[in-house]
């Protein structure tokens, strides 16, 4: 199958031209195999041909962070904190016991809304109070495979929870303890060797839920596997303060070292959040060459602080977006994410020079995002000849125009209204607005009736979680108070 984008404003990104007008695109077997002001197809049989005069083609979005799930509890929650949260979504799903099939019908819909925003990569950070198994994993990748997005399942593995282990938490029953080492061998592997075999578009990686609710043996067997099968391990990273409070508690020198000593700093890491790293923390990841999420609307909402974006920029990390989940941000738009992190950067600089630029931000939501992920480094998140062919053709919608700077208003004023065309690996998966594999209409009256059951289950257990509210605020003063001089907005 080959594809011919002809005369596009094509966004590289690159150097002194960033924005280049009247470009050819090539796309043979997925990947861009020619790019330039006239390319030569020669012999080549073109199937499809595309006129782009007057649309602008991006790489695709990259969402580096998500839970697809949540889409089920979209929106439930308004002003609580993270912990209050995560209790209130735990409980809907202990008690909803979602099949397999009612996960991959929510997971299709989440991929099905990031593509029609310009999505074309995503990770699923996986987690399910009643219990990950092959057959819930393998929903997931059906549903990547069926929308056509490029997706990376990270099955969440934990064995310990940290607020019982400093004596603040009641005893969490479904919290596996020794299990979550058999999770990762039993479940987790056969389907790795499963889509390593049958997928062009789909991979796996490891993704520890967050450090302080895993044991060191369990961070050692994620660090062994991942090296033993060359896979990228994902977590979630200090993340409101009360966990760097916890941290210390637990662990004398802090949570990022002790990830150091069990060996999980390495350019596989990719770590959401990262809200309060220190000077030194910041130092110890920036050497390590690992990656770090931001995620400011999920941040925002949950308000647990600002992450330091600006500093980790001046060690030379790579910092790439993420929306988290539908409950949290509460929707999976990148260009949601980048605007944010440009605008967000503002309250954490005094000097405009050090600002997250409309570039950066871009840079943040396409190949920082392919860099931090080892399963797509070097191979998208750029428009580049060799490159699998991610792309997005936009279609200006009113809200670029008049258009003066097309870096600036991709950041600044679209919302994903311009998106026309989408291909991943070459494939066309949205095209004129519409989804081309699945039926959007079909999806939602899926998900309908099974958010309907979780929202009744949540409005019935909404008083008792809600009990816990004044001792977690109490837990953030203790916190906050513990970290005054140390701690940004939050
Ligand atoms: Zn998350």
């Amino acid at each position: 199958m080959s594809i011919l984008l002809h005369d596009a404003t094509v966004v590289t990104m690159d150097g002194r031209r960033p924005v280049l007008k009247g470009q050819d695109l090539l796309i043979r077997g997925g990947a861009i195999i020619g790019f330039g002001e006239r390319v030569k197809t020669g012999r080549l049989a073109i199937d499809e041909r595309i006129d782009c005069f007057g649309k602008i083609v991006v790489p695709g979005l990259v969402n580096t962070h998500s839970h697809l799930m949540e889409i089920l509890q979209r929106s439930f929650r308004d002003n609580v904190r993270k912990e209050v949260w995560l209790r209130h979504r735990q409980m809907t799903e202990d008690q909803a016991q979602l099949s397999a099939e009612e996960i991959g019908a929510a997971a299709a819909l989440a991929c099905a809304e990031m593509l029609k925003n310009g999505v074309t990569a995503v990770v699923d950070h996986f987690s399910i109070r009643t219990g990950i198994t092959a057959a819930k994993m393998q929903a997931i990748l059906m549903a990547f495979e069926e929308t056509g997005i490029r997706g990376v399942l990270a099955p969440s593995l934990r064995d310990q929870n940290f607020l019982e282990l400093i004596g603040l938490g009641p005893s969490d029953r479904k919290t596996p303890k020794e299990g979550a080492g058999n999770l990762l061998r039993d479940e987790v592997m056969p389907v790795l060797e499963h889509v390593r075999e049958s997928s062009k578009i789909s991979s796996l990686m490891l993704g520890p839920s967050s450090p302080q609710n895993c044991s060191d043996s369990l961070l050692r067997e994620v660090v062994h596997m991942a090296e033993q099968y060359d896979l990228g391990i994902h977590t979630h990273l200090l993340e409101t303060v009360i966990e760097r409070w916890g941290a210390r508690r637990l662990y004398r020198k802090g949570m990022v070292e002790r990830m150091k000593m069990l060996g999980l700093l390495s350019p596989r890491l990719s770590a959401a959040h990262c809200v309060w790293l220190d000077e030194r923390e910041m130092d110890l990841i920036a050497s390590s060459g690992a990656s770090v999420i931001h995620n400011p609307a999920s941040n925002l909402k949950l308000g647990s602080g600002i992450a330091p974006v600006i500093e980790l920029k001046k060690r030379g990390v790579n910092v790439a977006l993420g929306t988290d989940g539908g409950d949290t941000s509460d929707s999976y738009s990148i260009f949601e994410q980048m605007r944010l992190a440009a605008f967000l950067s503002r309250l954490t600089a005094e000097n405009s020079d050090q600002w997250v630029t409309a570039l950066d931000a871009l840079r943040m939501g396409t190949i920082n995002g392919a860099e931090a992920i080892p399963a797509w480094r070097g191979k998208i998140g750029k428009i580049k000849t060799g490159y699998r062919a991610d792309l997005v053709i936009l279609n200006p919608h009113i809200r670029l125009h008049p258009l003066n700077d097309v870096i600036h208003q991709l950041v600044y004023c679209e919302g994903g209204h311009s998106v026309d065309t989408v291909l991943v690996d070459g494939k066309v998966v949205v095209r004129n607005g519409r989804l081309t594999c699945v039926d959007e209409e079909t999806l939602i009256k899926k998900i309908a009736p099974i958010s309907e059951k979780m929202y009744r289950i949540y409005s019935l257990n909404k008083k008792r979680v809600d009990r816990s509210d004044s001792f977690i605020q109490g837990l953030y003063r203790k916190a906050r108070g513990e970290n005054s001089g140390q701690g940004r907005l939050q």
